[in-house]
């Protein structure tokens, strides 16, 4: 600091002074006191005042975050959330064996008994496998698979017809690779391969990462949300669709013992979330992600009922074929780029689980290498899920 600025204006104030008569001496003396003395409050509060702002800000920030924590601990138990990934994984790891098993037969008939067999031989280590990515672990044994041949409707990609046992090395091949002498549903192919991000469980302290990423990337995605009436997240329901984004339901509670209690239950709690979703944003959201899939076990209703009294409504609901993983504690972002990436190559249309939840910072800074390698893919497409998007369900009781 330069101290001759200093120096200079109070020698030029003290020669002012002494040339001042007595009147004017005393009056000047006044003065500067008093703009002493309002300079030194004001200084020190002026700092003060700018601190507190700022403690202010990331104590909010802070306490955002802990109750977007404590939300999920209430609502989404441990058990629960073990239940729901586990669950659905093995309904939907049984369709891709059926689904792998026929693709099989209609090349080679005869094969698909043994590929069943060699099926579940692998799932014995479904447990040790926990840390593959989910459609490629073997369904349990103990799967209905007449179930899952009945229900399951999405497609599947003959080149994976080794479907069980799939590597995460020959799917990186495969990447690409269009169907060349498939069965029937195979010719309806356009070759575009349909990519359909979704989000459960938010919005949170980390949806607005992730819009501002998926706007980045000029992608569109889905976000199943769920009922959080905090003024914090009004403003972020109404970006995610401000920002072209479709908003689906995943209900308004999240909580296993209100949702799937009664069919009552069921319908109260999903009518509150329509509503709350319209006054929230102008849109009557006529699509549903059920808490832990259509094939979770936890209901004490029947799903089927649930699943009908959906159709009634005119409302249209959603499992996923691909999941990141990101409900799995300890996944690194390496590992949740990866189970999305070896996932891709499976569909024509590829329904991607993740979650948009405070603690999942590893899925928001998974989501730009994600995106950035699937666009490196060819003839692939990002889509928000809209009424014509191919139906993709672990049980459908249509
Ligand atoms: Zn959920």
């Amino acid at each position: 600091m330069d101290f001759r600025v200093p120096v200079l204006y109070t020698l030029s104030m003290l020669s002012f002074y002494t040339k001042m008569d007595k009147n004017k001496r005393i009056r000047f003396l006044r003065k500067a006191i008093l703009t002493a003395v309002a300079l030194s409050c004001l200084i020190p509060t002026c700092i003060c005042v700018i601190l507190a702002i700022r403690y202010d800000r990331s104590q909010t920030r802070l306490k955002q975050a802990s109750e977007d924590i404590a939300w999920y601990r209430e609502h989404y138990g441990e058990k629960e959330l073990e239940q729901e990934d586990t669950v659905a994984r093995k309904f939907f790891d049984a369709a891709n064996v059926v689904l792998a098993a026929e693709s099989e037969e209609k090349e080679e008939p005869g094969k698909a008994d043994a590929d069943k067999e060699k099926s579940s031989d692998v799932s014995d280590d479904t447990m040790t496998e926990d840390e593959k990515e989910p459609s490629e672990s073997s369904g349990e044994g103990d799967s209905p698979e007449t179930d899952a041949k009945e229900t399951v409707v999405y497609e599947k990609d003959p080149e994976d017809d080794d479907g069980a046992e799939g590597t995460e090395g020959n799917d990186g091949e495969e990447a690409g690779e269009t169907p060349a002498d498939e069965g029937a549903d195979k010719e309806e192919w356009d070759g575009i391969r349909r990519i359909y991000l979704t989000f459960d469980d938010g919005p949170s302290s980390s949806t607005s990462d992730i819009l501002d990423i998926l706007d980045e990337y000029g992608v569109k995605a889905t976000f199943f949300v769920t009922g959080k009436e905090d003024s914090y997240y009004q403003p972020i329901y109404k970006r995610i669709v401000d920002d072209g984004h479709t908003l689906g339901m995943h209900s308004f509670s999240h909580k296993y013992s209100e949702v799937y209690a009664s069919l009552d239950g069921f319908q109260t709690d999903l009518h509150k979330l329509q509503t709350f979703l319209y006054e929230s944003t102008g849109v009557w959201s006529k699509l549903y992600r059920f808490p832990g899939g259509s094939s979770n076990t936890v209901s004490k209703v029947d799903m089927e009922k649930l699943a009908k009294y959906l159709e009634l409504e005119g409302i249209v609901y959603y499992d996923w074929n691909i999941a990141c993983g990101d409900d799995r504690a300890g996944t690194t972002m390496d590992q949740l780029i990866s189970n999305v990436i070896s996932g891709v190559p499976r569909y024509h249309s590829c329904v991607i689980l993740m979650h948009d939840a405070a603690d999942k910072k590893n899925t928001v800074e998974a989501l730009p290498e994600i995106i950035k390698t699937i666009q490196g893919m060819e003839n692939t497409e990002f889509l928000p899920i809209t009424d014509t998007t191919e139906i993709v369900r672990h049980r459908d009781y249509r």
